[in-house]
């Protein structure tokens, strides 16, 4: 199409934040740091190279996942542990706090929820910020590898994705059937991922993760929680993922419980206080 005679202006007009966050809720992290100085390892999980376990955290203890032995991305899906229907979404999460999550941010839940499930407590690769190509860690646009995406574009049969993964991690934990749980898998927060959209034609791109090993995340725990990660078969996700191609490495998660009386204040958050009825 031919550009209308005032485009330069129309583009020249600045961004509006679609949400900005001043009213959102802040979280007590002096609390929350406090708290995880005192707190003791309760339980651990080393997630296997191209497969996936979960693990439950309940409200008020802390989780934390390290890379081990070598540069390796994870898939984490998060939900309610009483009401699976509760679970990460990660697109209201990208549209409050961008693309990818560091220290403060919050991984809410999907509606009608919509609250703070964890909240990120340390990063140790928050110096990382932006790269030159836009790219940056811990992404929430991304949404997991998948064998139905492999299928579509390679005719592929591969059943390590972390789709598959979480999903038979979910099954195994809940009892239930593989279709069943698959139906529970959500687009996930991609731990240690470093991801962009390209500037010329805006594709999702991914690039060597940066971390190492004895990097981690650290999260507290909002509500009680029931955890699935998956060790990408994407390794650091250097190249490719969808096929055994790639070196992988373990994942470890550990769970650490807050000592008596340091939480003083602290209340899981109420589901969102919207009423429901939809102007009926
Ligand atoms: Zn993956």
């Amino acid at each position: 199409m031919t550009e209308p005679a005032d485009a330069a202006q129309r583009r020249a007009i600045p961004p509006v934040i679609c949400y900005p966050t001043d009213t959102l809720p802040q979280p007590d992290l002096a609390l929350y740091t406090q708290a995880r100085a005192s707190a003791t390892k309760c339980g651990e999980t080393l997630v296997p190279p191209r497969d996936a376990r979960s693990f439950g955290v309940p409200a008020g203890h802390f989780f934390r996942i390290s890379s081990v032995e070598g540069p390796q991305v994870g898939d984490l899906n998060l939900w309610n542990k009483n009401d699976f229907s509760e679970r990460f979404y990660s697109g209201k999460t990208r549209a409050l706090h961008g693309t990818h999550l560091t220290t403060g941010h919050r991984m809410w839940s999907s509606f009608p929820g919509m609250r703070p499930m964890a909240t990120v407590i340390r990063d140790t690769l928050d110096w990382y910020g932006k790269d030159a190509f836009g790219g940056s860690v811990h992404d929430v646009i991304g949404t997991r590898c998948d064998p139905y995406t492999g299928n579509l574009l390679s005719g592929t049969q591969y059943h390590h994705c972390c789709h598959s993964n979480l999903t038979r991690a979910f099954a195994d934990e809940t009892g239930m059937s593989l279709p069943q749980a698959e139906s529970y898998v959500h687009d996930v927060l991609n731990v240690f991922m470093c991801t962009g959209f390209t500037r010329d034609t805006g594709q999702y791109f991914m690039k060597a993760s940066p971390v190492r090993p004895g990097d981690h995340i650290e999260f507290f725990a909002e509500i009680d929680l029931l955890g699935a990660l998956s060790a990408c078969p994407g390794g650091d996700c250097s190249t490719e993922h969808s096929s055994d191609g790639a070196a992988c490495h373990p994942l470890l998660v550990e769970v650490f419980a807050p000592a008596p009386g340091t939480l003083e204040g602290w209340t899981p958050p109420p589901p969102n206080a919207y009423d429901r009825s939809h102007g009926r």
